[in-house]
């Protein structure tokens, strides 16, 4: 399959891997915006946000408990920290299999841009 993070999952491009389990590989994002910024995706390929199904709920809910393990181990949990998922063209998403940004270690502003 052409696509970026079955690539990485698949082991075809490298990445800076910080955490693997039967279901998640998360990596260091390559452009970073935050001083940790981090992705997490889930090793099942899912293209949107919008072809999440029913089968996938535990699979979402691991993702974002996934989130908080990795933001933990990063030492930011208690000072807070910022995660985003980008959905099609106008949320920004760029690469099209589901994946969820954690970022910390400096303040986040409200409204996201
Ligand atoms: P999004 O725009 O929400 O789809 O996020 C895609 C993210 O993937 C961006 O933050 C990119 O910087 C990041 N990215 C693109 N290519 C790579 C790569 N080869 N390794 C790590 N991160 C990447
Ligand atoms: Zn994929």
């Amino acid at each position: 399959m052409d696509c970026l993070f079955c690539k990485i999952i698949n082991r075809e491009i490298p990445a800076d891997i910080v955490y693997e389990d039967d279901q998640m590989l998360a990596f260091n994002d390559i452009d970073p915006k935050a001083p940790t910024h981090q992705l997490i995706v889930p090793k099942r390929h899912i293209a949107t946000l919008n072809d999440i199904e029913e089968d996938d709920l535990a699979l979402i809910g691991r993702l974002q408990f996934t989130a908080a393990k990795l933001a933990r181990e990063a030492g930011f949990a208690e000072d807070g920290y910022r995660v985003v998922m980008n959905c099609n063209e106008q949320g920004g998403q760029t690469v099209y299999h589901i994946h969820m940004h954690l970022m910390g270690g400096r303040r986040f502003t409200w409204p996201a841009g």
